[in-house]
This record gives structure tokens, sequence and C-alpha cells, in this order.
């Protein structure tokens, strides 16, 4: 008998649509305040998520949804991952 498969879905803050865990990326902030990108999802603290789509990254990176929803600055190394990852990047 095989279990079925559990898959942790999470909400992406760019179009609020749950997808699996495992295709979005985390974006953190530790206990300490500090905010960084968390590919392995197990960092401690507060995370939200954003789904591959870069649209989604385009929106948040605008908005500065990120700011508001970790209450945390966001380093600029944290918004220049993003911003590459959004195809948004100056080369
Ligand atoms: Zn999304």
């Amino acid at each position: 008998m095989s279990k079925p498969r559990y898959v942790p879905v999470r909400q992406c803050m760019g179009c609020r649509e749950h997808k699996p865990k495992a295709e979005l990326i985390r974006v953190v902030r530790s206990p300490a305040g500090e905010v960084s990108l968390d590919a392995t999802g197990r960092k401690p603290g507060r995370g939200v998520y954003l789904c591959q789509d870069p649209a989604c990254r385009k929106r948040v990176a605008k908005s500065r949804a990120l700011e508001r929803a970790l209450a945390a600055p966001i380093p600029a190394e944290v918004q220049q991952t993003l911003d590459v990852l959004a195809g948004t990047a100056k080369a």
C-alpha cells in the first residue's frame, strides 16, 4: 500500500495562485530581521513565495509588496537576484 503523495502548496505573492512549494521561490525574513532568498525552503523565519512567472516577480518588485509583506527592507543583493529572475536586470 502506498500513501498518496503529499504535495505542499503555497500562495504566490504575485498572482495569488496556489502552487506546489517546489515550484516557488521563497523569500524569508530571519528571526534577526534579515531578508534573504531561500532556495531550500528550510530557513527559519517568516517566508513569502513567488512563482516562476516573471510577471509575478516584476509586479512584486515594482509594488514593494515584499517589503510590506515581510515588514523589512529588501537587501540590494536580494532585489538584484529577483531582477535577474524577472529578466528586468540591467546587464
Ligand atoms: Zn505567481
